[in-house]
This record gives C-alpha cells, sequence and structure tokens, in this order.
C-alpha cells in the first residue's frame, strides 16, 4: 500500500517535470476546483507584464465558464509593442458532472505573424501578376482589331515586353522559393573570381550600351568559399544588375573580390542615384522598392534584393550597404574563406 502511494507521489512529480517541460502553459483544475498545478505565468518571457496580467484574468474567467460546465477556447491578442497573442483552451477531464479540467495556454505570435507574411505576399504577388496579364489581355484586344502595320508592330512589341515581364518575375518568385529552403544541396569550394568574372561578363555589353563603365579588380589570391555555385552567382549578377539599372550615363561600376585572413569580400559600388536613408533598412523585404515606376522601367521585380539576402544567410554571410542619395550605392558581401 506504501509502495503504491509512493508511486503516486512520483507519477505526480513526474507528470510535473513533463507539464514544466513543454512550451505550452498548463493549468490543471481539480473536481473540487482547486487549482492542483499552473506554470503558465513561468513561461512568460520576464519583462511580459502586461501578458501575465492579462493571461491572468482571461484564466479566471475560463475557470469560472468551466465551474458552470462552459468549455471555452480563446485567442488572447496582448497589444504591445511588441504585440503578442496567446491561444487558451480548456478541456474537461472526463464526462462526470463537473469534471476536473485542464487550461493550455500558448504563445502564438510567431504563427500569427507567419501568417500575416503569408497574406502579404499572396496579396502582393497577385498585385504583381495582375498589372503584366492586365496589361497583355488590353494590348491583344486592341492589337485583334488593328490593321495598321505600324501600330500592329508597336502593340506586339509591347505585348511582348509585359511577356517578358511576368517571366522575369515568375523566375525570380521561383529562385526565391528554392533559395527559401535554407539548406545548401550543392556545396562546393567557389572561387569567387570567377564567379565576379562569369557575371561581369554577362552584363558588360548592357552596361556598354548604356553609357556606364563595369570594371572589375579581383583578389590577389584564390578567394575561395564554401557554397552554391547557382546561389552565389545569382546574388552577384542581382547587385550589378541594379548597380548599372540605377545609374546615369557616363558613370562607372566597380566590382572588388578582396581576401582577408577569414573572409572573402565581394564589393559592388556605383555612382549612380543612391537610395533615401528611410528606406534603407527595407530595401532587403520582397517587392519594396525605393521608386517603383524607376524600378519597373528597368525591367525591376522587387524581388532581387531579397533573393541576394537569402542568398547571403544562407552561407552563413553578412550583407551590408551604404549609400548616398546623388552620389552612390556601395553593397559589401563578406562570406566565411575556405583557407587555400
Ligand atoms: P528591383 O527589381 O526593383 O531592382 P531589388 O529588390 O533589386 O528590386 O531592389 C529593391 C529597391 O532597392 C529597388 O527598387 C531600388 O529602389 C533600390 N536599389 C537597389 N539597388 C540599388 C542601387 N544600386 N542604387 C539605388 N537604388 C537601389
Amino acid at each position: 500500500m506504501e509502495d503504491r502511494t509512493s508511486t503516486r507521489v512520483e507519477d505526480a512529480e513526474l507528470w510535473s517535470r513533463a507539464a514544466a517541460s513543454l512550451s505550452i502553459g498548463v493549468v490543471l483544475v481539480d473536481a473540487d476546483y482547486h487549482t492542483v498545478y499552473s506554470d503558465y505565468a513561468d513561461k512568460i518571457p520576464t519583462g511580459g507584464f502586461a501578458e501575465r496580467i492579462l493571461l491572468e484574468r482571461a484564466i479566471s474567467a475560463l475557470k469560472h465558464d468551466a465551474r458552470l460546465e462552459l468549455y471555452r477556447s480563446q485567442t488572447l491578442e496582448v497589444f504591445g509593442p511588441p504585440k503578442s497573442y496567446f491561444q487558451l483552451v480548456t478541456t474537461p477531464l472526463g464526462s462526470d458532472p463537473h469534471p476536473p479540467f485542464i487550461i493550455t495556454v500558448e504563445n502564438i505570435t510567431e504563427r500569427k505573424r507567419l501568417e500575416e507574411v503569408r497574406r502579404d505576399f499572396v496579396a502582393n504577388v497577385s498585385h504583381e501578376l495582375k498589372t503584366p496579364v492586365g496589361g497583355i489581355v488590353l494590348l491583344a484586344d486592341a492589337l485583334s482589331q488593328e490593321s495598321d502595320p505600324a501600330t500592329v508592330l508597336r502593340l506586339s512589341r509591347r505585348i511582348l515586353d509585359e511577356g517578358d515581364r511576368l517571366a522575369r518575375l515568375v523566375t525570380d518568385l521561383l529562385d526565391l522559393s528554392k533559395l527559401e529552403e535554407t539548406e545548401l544541396h550543392q556545396i562546393h569550394d567557389v572561387n569567387l573570381n570567377e564567379i565576379a568574372s562569369e557575371c561581369v561578363d554577362r552584363y558588360r555589353l548592357g552596361a556598354e550600351a548604356r553609357g556606364i563603365g563595369l570594371e572589375v579588380t579581383f583578389a590577389p589570391d584564390p578567394p575561395i568559399v564554401s557554397g552554391d555555385r547557382w546561389q552565389l552567382s545569382s546574388a552577384l549578377s542581382n547587385l550589378i544588375d541594379n548597380a548599372i539599372k540605377y545609374s546615369e550615363p557616363g558613370t562607372e561600376v566597380r566590382v572588388t573580390i578582396a581576401i582577408s585572413a577569414d573572409s572573402v569580400e565581394a564589393i559592388i559600388a556605383d555612382r549612380g542615384i543612391g537610395i533615401p536613408a528611410r528606406d534603407l533598412s527595407r530595401i532587403f523585404e520582397r517587392f519594396y522598392r525605393v521608386d517603383a515606376d524607376r524600378s519597373r522601367a528597368t525591367g525591376g521585380t522587387g524581388l532581387g534584393l531579397s533573393i541576394v539576402r537569402h542568398v547571403i544567410e544562407n552561407h552563413q554571410g553578412k550583407i551590408d550597404v551604404t549609400s548616398t542619395e546623388g552620389v552612390g550605392t556601395t553593397f559589401t558581401i563578406s562570406l566565411p574563406r575556405v583557407p587555400a
């Protein structure tokens, strides 16, 4: 008999240790309406004073209702800042009249934030797709009623432009979703001099056509980083493409690859229009543009810098930007160096 009692005590201890180890808070109330276990307050970060008070009130109300055999769930919104959300669920333990019950308290702030990000993203993508698709439909309609060869040519060219824009947007979206799987599948030792050389070659003609010089300085020793060649090339390409797009004719874009003891740097500097200080912290967000008209006119999708940010995060690197309006912008990528 004694053994049994001690086992029960040990069981109870074990259960409360198990409950304490869960990330959700637990309040256990017995059939006599005594709170026999409660740990939600211990799971709120220190400083969460408002959360503690509001949760206490909400739990009292849920307990009161449970006593009347009304088992409720509730989402509690705590206005911050920062704003937080808690999901509270009351569950009876058994079907007897006035059974014991449990209230679980889950912090769902992160889940809510992700839902919001996803909602915004879907709204943004739909909006971005709507513009070229709408354009194509209108232009095609006009084209079908046109017989003048010069107008037919002009309308077809505009349809092609909108089609191109649509294709670029879809390609960038696919790239972004590939990059969001943070795990790198194709890891090799990659020489950043080679990648910079390939990217600069790809953009040189286009830059020259716009009267912009494209200069590259390579690192004297092999700048080797461990990573995915396609991703690194896509990050550099996006930065070079932007540097050219946001520069005026007669200026120069400089790409420099440099090494230090433990890092490899790629510096892309232009003498272009620059970025206002108030926008600098937001340019890596998806679809954020300082000047939407200029971005669209130059074929931008608003996704280039989010692609760059993902690539750098996937490679445990850092990206910095300094810019002065009317003077120019410098992006510096820093990646961990693989010793030669
Ligand atoms: P976009 O396709 O519009 O170029 P990005 O994500 O590549 O989108 O860049 C976001 C915004 O940041 C751009 O719309 C532009 O306003 C600004 N930006 C990026 N690079 C530069 C640069 N080198 N000089 C000036 N502005 C830039």
